[in-house]
């Protein structure tokens, strides 16, 4: 169908995601999509663009890569789905086997769901349930304390657990309470030098530990970076000071890769960097190299006994969708981790992240670029009206959009975060092609930022 068909009935029939649907409707140059190409994509006019933002932070190795798309078309010719109820299949428990081999030593139970915001819901339910079961059970332990700027996705178990208030602020009467302790980042009202900034975040988590520690059931928190917050890095040794805690209280340790898992910030877990083992770990984007809604959430053997027991004990986990453990995404999630098993894979993060660190050195000097944030493949330059007395723009500058708009133009795809634009290319990006990000991204800035 043409693009003119195709852009009309778009705009009569859907309604896209965290999109204002009014100045989409208004747009005259919706973009749609009809191919991926390696790390290109091309639209219904025939353009070609860069995919800077991994097709929403989950695209690893490229589009039509052949090991994923191989992998998916043999399983294919012979089942799509059957259910996990009550029956098992190949490439479920297959995966399962590989995701225990590579995640962080002790986790050895998975649980599938469909996206991100499941796993983080699965993960929060897991540990409220565990607490009620095991022995001696203690009931009391039903909290969760949370950072600032978390963001868990958009189901309301994940709302609740989430703090980014532009997203979740509306709809605070359907949330259950959490306690919520401030983001370790905080680049512009900061006065204090890193050392003090991090004992202050550790000593505020600490206070509520210390009041709270019998009735916490878990912290649940993005590891290293909270990504759709803002892309804000906290400081080396928080989450460690957090673990210690967790160890000390007795409260489970929650830990939300979704955005950094399986490489994306240069190790294949984000907490490896830090030395910690998480009690949960919750998994999606990036799992099946961006082909096919999949999530798992993985806990420990401590954790999953708490729920055996005999039938009538009722310990069971009654929770479960109906896509859980499908094989064609399985599939995928199989080719793409073997895909990643390979040496050169972190190998290539490690030297494009170095690039990237390099190229973005000199935009830090741009009098609208606040702050640059960077771990691994994951990043964020922030950008401000007034450097000197640090005022920024306003929601309705839509500068972030502008940025993007310009990117477009030139022929590259990304998606801002109010004034954060995101770094987050496909992982296996060529250093040819990401070097083109950052040349159009630099320029892109300069074109909107100038008055
Ligand atoms: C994207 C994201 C989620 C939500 O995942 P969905 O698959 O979009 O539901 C949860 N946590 C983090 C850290 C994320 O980046």
């Amino acid at each position: 169908m043409n693009y003119q068909k195709l852009s009309q009935k778009d705009k009569k029939y859907l309604w896209h995601p965290f999109t204002q649907q009014q100045e989409w409707i208004a747009d005259k140059d919706i973009t749609i999509i009809t191919k991926g190409k390696g790390t290109f994509l091309y639209d219904a006019k025939g353009k070609k663009y860069l995919d800077g933002v991994s097709s929403l932070w989950c695209n690893v190795h490229g589009h039509q890569v052949p090991e994923i798309d191989r992998a998916i078309q043999k399983q294919l010719k012979k089942i799509a789905h059957s259910t996990l109820l009550g029956a098992s299949n190949e490439p479920a428990i297959l995966l399962a086997e590989k995701l225990v081999k590579l995640a962080p030593k002790g986790l050895t139970r998975v649980f599938y769901s469909d996206s991100g915001s499941e796993a983080n819901e699965i993960a929060a339910k897991m540990a409220f349930q565990y607490w009620q079961q095991k022995k001696p059970a203690k009931p009391k332990k039903n909290l969760f304390l949370t950072v600032r700027e978390g963001y868990h996705g958009d189901t309301i178990g994940s709302v609740s657990l989430g703090g980014v208030d532009l997203f979740h602020q509306i709809f605070g009467p359907m949330l259950f309470k959490t306690l919520k302790v401030k983001s370790p980042h905080d680049y512009s009202s900061r006065k204090v030098s890193n050392t003090q900034w991090l004992k202050d975040c550790v000593k505020e988590a600490e206070a509520v530990f210390k009041k709270y520690g019998s009735r916490l059931a878990a912290v649940h928190m993005e590891p290293l970076m909270e990504g759709a917050g803002g892309m804000l890095a906290h400081p080396w040794g928080y989450l460690k000071a957090i673990r210690r805690l967790c160890d000390k209280y007795e409260v489970l340790l929650i830990l939300d890769e979704v955005a950094t898992g399986f490489g994306r910030t240069g190790t294949l877990f984000a907490c490896e960097q830090e030395g910690v083992r998480p009690d949960i770990l919750c998994l999606a984007k990036n799992l099946t190299g961006g082909y096919l809604p999949l999530a798992a959430t993985l806990t420990t053997e401590k954790v999953y006994k708490a729920f055996l027991g005999a039938f009538e004990s009722t310990r069971t986990f009654y929770h479960g969708h109906t896509f859980t453990g499908n094989q064609l995404a399985c599939a995928a999630a199989l080719a793409n981790l073997e895909l990643m098993e390979k040496e050169e894979f972190l190998a290539n993060i490690e030297k494009s992240s170095q690039m990237l660190q390099e190229f973005l050195e000199p935009i830090v000097a741009h009098p609208h670029v606040a702050d640059v944030r960077l771990r691994g493949m994951m990043g964020g330059i922030e950008l401000v009206k007034d450097k000197t007395h640090d005022i920024p723009y306003g929601y309705g500058e839509k500068m972030g959009y502008r940025v993007c708009a310009e990117a477009k133009k030139l022929g590259v795809l990304i998606r801002p975060l109010g004034n954060v634009i995101v770094l987050m290319p496909p992982l296996a990006i060529t250093r040819k092609n990401l070097m083109r990000l950052i040349e159009v991204i630099s320029l892109s800035i300069h074109r909107a930022t100038k008055d």
